[in-house]
């Protein structure tokens, strides 16, 4: 595994801002990305990673069902949609493409989303609390969008200086 690009695309790459296209067919090249996806997740300690954090603009993301630090196969969901959503709830939320931002957020507590499962099988999940929050935080990458983006006018008015130091860094990694 080693000498494998692993790296994460920060805030800044117009990558992550840009709506991932939607998959067709779950071939070779797919389910490469999806192990990478998984594997720089898991070495990264996330929750959920989208494809478009690994470089590879498709409608994908993965999550890891049991949290952090604990060693099960993590799940990925091909052209996630957020079909029922209920509730309010206000948690942290952090971003392995904004190092160092941590912000509450309202959004709503619980979620129904459909997709399609690594094997090609139509999919529907439901999930509260984490997960809930999880899966809106990878489909809204998935639509070029940050968590940041919800945030208050005035709440990203003082985000911003760190917005810009993460962007000039992402330039800084990419030459
Ligand atoms: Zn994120």
């Amino acid at each position: 595994m080693k000498g494998k690009n692993l790296t994460i695309c920060l805030y800044g790459n117009p990558i992550l801002r840009k709506k991932t296209t939607s998959i067709k067919k779950i071939d070779y090249q797919l389910k490469k990305i999806i192990a990478d996806l998984k594997e720089t997740m898991m070495q990264q300690d996330g929750l959920g990673l989208a494809a478009n954090q690994i470089d590879a603009s498709v409608s994908i993301f993965c999550y890891n069902p049991h949290g952090v630090g604990i060693e099960q196969e993590p799940v990925a969901i091909i052209n996630p949609e957020i079909i029922k959503s209920e509730g309010k709830e206000e948690r942290e939320e952090a971003c392995l493409s904004l190092p160092g931002i941590v912000e509450v957020l309202m959004r709503p507590a619980r979620v129904v989303i459909k997709g399609i499962s690594e094997d090609g099988k139509k999919i529907e999940t439901t999930a509260s609390g984490l997960l809930a929050r999880v899966f809106q935080h990878e489909i809204d990458h998935l639509n070029g969008l940050f968590f940041t983006d919800r945030l208050s006018a005035t709440r990203q008015k003082m985000l911003k200086k760190q917005l810009d130091q993460i962007a000039a860094s992402s330039k800084k990694t990419k030459e």
